[in-house]
């Protein structure tokens, strides 16, 4: 194969790759994305948040996806003993779109796939990323290996490392640093459900909080299939014995509202198991590339921000390199790494006051606060960088502070 010469090499074509790849290709940018996979590829990820909706919006990757009738997931539902919290996205404080998906992700990859290619984009599926090498400029010089052991090169003005848990520039590069989260694994798999009750109930997204930091997703999809994992400690992941089918099934039991809906049914695969999860990195650019996704950085799937995260950066990093290319100048530490910090600050902020317990104190405190709640939804729906939200702009005492005034509250009441 030739040796190609692109403006923009862009490695996976996940959400980050296709959106970041649609945004160049609408904006003259020559660009290529490699994908080390043939799709549909399975990867988790399934439930999505409002914010997403506009940058498939403005990059012209929502048409496709409003034509494939995923469910839609209009708000989300967590449980804790026998306390229900709803939180309806068309209940927020920041406006924006109020609903999104619950997707069957080599599904929706796929359509995002087919159609950058259908704009013109050129993705080349079962080519692996092996090294990449940077002169003093920024200008990259890529090894591809492809399925039929081909091997070329792709010299590009700049990349977009949207390789996922790949991370082939945090691992080539030494880019890695470890996550100021705890410790935290998941496993989970998909059931074809033979017992999923008729109407709102049947479709709904739930996280079951069994224990303080264990809890329980389940996403339906429209097609019948749903999404069944748990997260917590990795030891409390360890502890089960077995096969992955069967710590799974016996980990069922420990959920009181799910066990009998989901004990009798197959899973479609044996449960796949993500140790330590959360992922760092020393930097989110540098000369030549940027990093987006969970290439950059992954914190926890308790609020479904991956993939929202995964686009927002993948967006961003277009931008700044079509302004660059065209001859402006960009402030990467400020128009990239401050801006996506800012969301994923705040973010972090609700993953570790949810696992202290502080956030679960407010979600399942009764009565609600209306107020709060529309604020903390906004934060839901993936609008964390709307500063006119408190629990946006004070995001690292507010919760703190909430959480404690409902220990006064119930001091009190003693
Ligand atoms: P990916 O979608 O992973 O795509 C990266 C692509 O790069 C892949 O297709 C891969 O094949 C390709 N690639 C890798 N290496 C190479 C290489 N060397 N050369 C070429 N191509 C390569 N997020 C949510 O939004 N909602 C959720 O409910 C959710 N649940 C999660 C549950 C768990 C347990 C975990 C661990 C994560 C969850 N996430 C969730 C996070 C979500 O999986 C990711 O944030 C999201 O998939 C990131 O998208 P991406 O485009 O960055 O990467």
């Amino acid at each position: 194969m030739n040796d190609i010469t692109v403006d923009v090499l862009i490695i996976g074509a996940g959400p980050s790759g296709c959106v970041a790849a649609a945004y160049l290709n609408n904006n003259g940018i020559s660009c290529k994305v490699v994908e080390k996979s043939t799709f549909p590829r399975f990867v988790i990820g399934e439930s999505l948040l409002p914010r997403c909706m506009d940058h498939f919006e403005e990059t012209g990757l929502l048409d496709c996806l409003m034509e494939q009738g995923f469910e839609i997931k209009a708000g989300a539902r967590f449980l804790k003993n026998d306390i229900v919290c709803n939180f309806d996205f068309g209940k927020k404080h920041t406006p924006g779109w109020d609903y999104t998906w619950q997707v069957p992700r080599a599904h929706f990859d796929h359509t995002l796939a087919k159609e950058i290619q259908k704009k013109g984009v050129d993705l080349s599926f079962g080519q692996e990323v092996t090294d990449v090498v940077f002169d003093e400029k920024g200008h990259s010089t890529t090894s591809v290996k492809s399925e039929n052991g081909t091997e070329y090169t792709i010299k590009a003005k700049f990349i977009i490392d949207s390789s996922g848990y790949g991370r082939v520039l945090p691992r080539l590069l030494d880019l890695d640093k470890p996550s100021s989260l705890d410790a935290n694994s998941a496993i989970f798999t998909h059931v074809k459900e033979t017992k999923r009750p008729e109407g709102v109930e049947g479709t709904l997204i739930t996280f079951d909080v069994v224990r303080d930091d264990v809890w329980l997703w389940v996403i339906p999809f429209s097609n019948g299939v749903t999404s069944i994992g748990f997260v917590g400690p990795t030891e409390f992941i360890e502890s089960y014995e077995g096969t992955n089918t069967e710590k799974l099934k016996e980990m069922l039991k420990i959920s009181d509202y799910y066990y009998n809906r989901l004990k009798d049914q197959d899973f479609l695969f044996d449960p796949y198991i993500i140790k330590n999860y959360s992922k760092a990195v020393k930097q989110l650019y540098g000369k030549g590339y940027a990093l987006t996704g969970n290439s950059a950085e992954f914190l926890d799937p308790v609020f479904s921000s991956g993939v929202t995260f995964a686009t927002e950066s993948g967006l961003k990093s277009a931008k700044l390199i079509t302004k660059e290319l065209k001859g402006e100048t960009v402030d990467w530490e400020e128009e990239y790494t401050g801006y996506i910090m800012r969301g994923v600050d705040v973010f972090r902020t609700y993953v570790k006051e949810w696992y202290t317990g502080n956030l679960q104190k407010i979600f399942f405190h009764r009565p609600e606060n209306p107020v709060i709640k529309e604020q903390i939804c906004a934060v839901l729906a993936g609008y964390v960088w709307d500063e006119s939200n408190p629990f946006v702009k004070n995001h690292n005492r507010l919760v703190k502070t909430v959480a404690k005034v409902i220990d006064m509250e119930n001091e009190q009441k003693k």
